[in-house]
């Protein structure tokens, strides 16, 4: 059995979200507080809203004990912090990476309200974790693992209440888990409770590749904004799983030249261009690494961040784009792929340096606009074909990202903040709507 600890934040918590960082992630919360406070500035939000928006809703921690291969019982720790519920119900992935704690998850789903609000779905924000290194379980601790993860957050959990979708280290199999735990605990199919399942079980079609897709149509976005041709534009994509082999993949299909790729394994530079099929393709017979790969010169990870490119896409973790790289950087387009991948004390240097970002909550949304598709697939029984699912996807992000682009400038701000911006009005609205209970 898992214990747990459930709270909700104390009506006087305000000064509690200082979150004490406690790994390398030094005070994710407070860089998300520190983006809100900038677009407060701009946007002068009432005091009451302020307080709200900046509180997470709840936060549970959970102990999870698990059997290993050897015959022992190792416990992890389990989060799930939902952020907002202002817009509907919560929405956000799980992440298993060994970095997950408190902070870091608090800040993942605010940042998950914040898309959500952004890309106009009928959705808040959460999101979970498990601090875990997936690469070394075996698939049937992996099980073992999500299964006591979803019973112990089984009262968290809810079709109407808060859905779990893939993020960093899970995939469709994780979520398979998690839809085949819920519905047994509570005797019924509950396909709608998670998103990103494999599609024989109610998945999407379109789901897998829609996050690379949403980042490709952001960068389709901005180009044409900023007048950069895709004839002769190039780019470099760091991070070659999910989110940044589709981002390649769909990037390269627009005919623009990928010339650096990387994962946490290897990066490679190739100034003809990479091969990205060929890097596909070796990922796949490669145990899902790109190291060995010779389509390109073999580089460190921070020449690829600064390497001779147009547009780069941080599409692996948080926290790579510091200051440094940020003064050294030449790319004239960034497309965050990754949640948070640039610290909060570079987003002056980018902007001083007039260099276009398209932040997280606004270029990766896809994912999620997708995993609402397919949330409403399941309530409906009614599935579509991957092209009405595509079509509505694309129309949702360009939407999205105009609407981004006219906050930003209406309020002589970085598209960053113009994203908060927009969030934080709709945001504003439905807080006051409600009112307090
Ligand atoms: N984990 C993804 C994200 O950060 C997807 C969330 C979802 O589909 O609910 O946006």
């Amino acid at each position: 059995m898992a214990t747990k600890k459930e709270a909700t934040q104390p009506t006087n918590a305000v000064n509690s979200n200082n979150a004490a960082a406690t790994n390398g992630n030094q005070g994710m919360f407070a860089a998300v507080l520190s983006r809100l406070d900038m677009a407060f500035s701009k946007l002068n939000p009432s005091y009451n809203f302020q307080q709200i928006i900046k509180n997470p809703q709840k936060q549970v921690i959970v102990s999870l004990p698990v059997m290993m291969d050897n015959g022992k019982i190792e416990v992890f720790q389990g989060y799930r912090v939902i952020h907002s519920m202002a817009l509907g119900p919560s929405k956000g992935g799980i992440r298993y990476a060994m970095d997950v704690d408190m902070d870091e998850v608090k800040a993942l789903a605010a940042w998950m309200t914040f898309k959500c609000a952004i890309a106009n779905l009928p959705y808040g924000g959460a999101k979970g974790g498990i601090q875990c290194d997936p690469r070394k379980l075996s698939v049937g601790e992996l099980e073992r693992l999500t299964r006591a993860y979803t019973s112990a957050m089984a009262d968290v959990f809810g079709v109407n209440k808060d859905i779990p979708a893939p993020d960093m280290g899970t995939g469709k199999r994780e979520m398979a888990w998690i839809v085949d735990t819920f519905s047994k605990i509570r005797g019924e199919d509950i396909p709608g409770v998670v998103t990103g399942k494999p599609l024989t079980l109610g998945g999407s079609k379109g789901r897998e590749a829609a996050t690379g897709r949403g980042v490709m149509i952001s960068c389709l976005e901005a180009m044409k904004k900023i007048g950069m041709n895709k004839k002769t534009a190039t780019c470099a994509v760091q991070g070659f799983g999910n989110v940044g082999s589709n981002a390649a993949r769909l990037i390269a299909a627009q005919g623009i030249k990928v010339l650096g790729i990387g994962d946490h394994t290897a990066a490679f530079y190739n100034p003809k261009g990479i091969d990205i099929d060929a890097a596909l393709k070796y990922v796949k017979e490669n145990g899902g690494i790109l190291k060995g790969f010779t389509g390109g010169d073999l580089v460190s990870n921070e020449e690829l961040l600064l390497s001779d490119v147009d547009i780069l896409v941080p599409a692996a973790v948080q926290n790579v784009i510091t200051e440094d790289i940020a003064k050294n950087m030449k790319a004239r387009l960034v497309v965050e792929g990754a949640n948070g991948p640039t610290v909060a004390a570079a987003d002056p240097i980018l902007y001083e340096r007039e260099i276009t970002v398209v932040p997280d909550i606004l270029a990766n949304g896809g994912g999620v606009t997708v995993s609402y598709f397919e949330w409403v697939q399941n309530k409906s029984g009614h599935y579509w074909s991957e092209d009405e699912v595509n079509a509505k996807h694309d129309a949702s992000m360009s939407t999205a990202f105009e609407h981004v682009w006219f906050n930003s400038k209406q309020y002589k701000t970085n598209l960053r903040t113009g994203a908060y911006i927009t969030a934080l009005k709709k945001l504003e609205q439905a807080v006051e709507y409600r009112g307090n209970y």
